[in-house]
């Protein structure tokens, strides 16, 4: 068996030497216990804060831990009368090939239902995400204009999809034509940006004649600086993720925080951060919600899936500056 440990925590950027692959000895499930296999394994944003110490809103993984994940997985052997050999599991086993189980947390699959890909992806923890902040936090009416970053990404892709589904103006922002022209023409947003482009700013301001009403934040930085002064009365501002101060080492108010603050009073702008876990009690409506879409094919998705568990380092380095396409995947056993 593999797993991939933090051998040490990154300051700044993760580089290859955070990561350590190492062989284990297969584990025996005891009393009540499973065996677990992984098929795939989901790599996310949040992990980049699981390999820092300090307080946060989950514990981080310690050195010499093994990295922490989501992922789905067969049932090997089974001591549990929850759980049969062959059962299709979502689990959060980790950056391994192979985890025991006491059953709480696993939630069984039905292959026929969907490819079970997408329990970690659309119909899991970034469909969810996108969902449940949308639609609890920025509540999009018919006419409005909802703009999301990271827009090709497993969370901002559902965001745009769900926006025109409730009727709204979905406007993207993405790094690259490539991204920019799938958001628009194969998503049906009606209008995607790349924040790389100099002009950016500028684009984005002619994109929303209107102003903002609804601006999903995944990414902080350059591109809130850009959206920031279109943002409407009254507009809403789900705060999902902050990807590109993930590295930062320092984290210093900028110096237009007091202006910024009056218009958040003036304007009477309701930013709100949240944790897709704060929403559980959707989960039933999300399920019900996502599949219909995806089976009416309403909402689309795509999948970026690197080729094994030794590639998950360099695969989740260049998730944190938009090296995949798509919901990023490694496949670490067959399916
Ligand atoms: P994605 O599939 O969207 O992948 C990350 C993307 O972020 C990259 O592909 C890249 O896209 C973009 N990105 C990286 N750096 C920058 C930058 N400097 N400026 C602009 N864009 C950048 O990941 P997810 O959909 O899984 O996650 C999206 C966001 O949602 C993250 O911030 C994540 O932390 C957050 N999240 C929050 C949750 C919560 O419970 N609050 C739960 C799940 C996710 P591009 O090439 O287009 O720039």
């Amino acid at each position: 068996a593999k797993r991939v440990v933090l051998a040490s925590r990154p300051h700044g950027e993760p580089g290859p030497s955070n990561f350590r692959v190492e062989d284990y000895v297969v584990p025996t499930p005891g009393e009540g216990e499973v065996l677990l296999r992984t098929i795939w394994l989901s790599l996310d944003p949040y992990m980049r804060g699981r390999m820092n110490d300090g307080p946060s809103y989950a514990a981080p993984v310690p050195v010499d831990g093994v990295m922490e994940g989501g992922t789905v997985c067969e049932v090997i052997a089974s001591n549990n009368p929850g759980f049969a050999k062959g059962d299709i599991v979502l689990a959060h086993a980790g950056w391994q090939t192979h985890a025991i189980s006491d059953g709480k947390g696993l939630r069984k699959l039905d292959p026929k239902l969907a490819p079970i890909s997408t329990a970690v992806g659309i119909l899991g923890m970034p469909g969810m995400t996108a969902y449940t902040g949308l639609l609890a936090i920025g509540n999009p009416q018919a006419g409005e204009t909802v703009v999301v970053a990271a827009a090709s990404g497993a969370v901002g892709s559902a965001v745009g999809q769900i926006a025109k589904i409730k009727g709204a103006r979905a406007i993207g922002i993405a790094g690259g034509a490539d991204k920019c022209r799938y958001v628009k023409e194969e998503l049906g947003f009606d209008e995607c940006l790349d924040h790389r482009d100099p002009d950016f700013p500028a684009k984005l301001k002619a994109a929303c004649p209107n102003g903002i009403d609804v601006y999903f934040e995944n990414v902080g930085g350059a591109v809130f600086e850009a959206v920031f002064p279109l943002l409407n009365f009254f507009a809403r501002i789900p705060v999902c993720g902050l990807i590109a101060q993930y590295n930062d080492t320092t984290s210093e108010a900028p110096k237009w925080a007091g202006a910024m603050m009056r218009n958040v009073l003036t304007k009477r702008l309701n930013f709100r951060g949240f944790i897709v876990r704060d929403f559980a009690s959707m989960h039933g409506d999300f399920l019900r919600d996502m599949s219909q879409w995806v089976r009416e094919g309403k909402v689309k998705y795509k999948e970026h899936v690197t080729e094994g568990l030794d590639n998950a380092p360099t695969a989740f380095m260049g998730l944190l500056k938009g090296a995949n396409f798509g919901k990023q995947l490694v496949r670490v056993g067959a399916d």
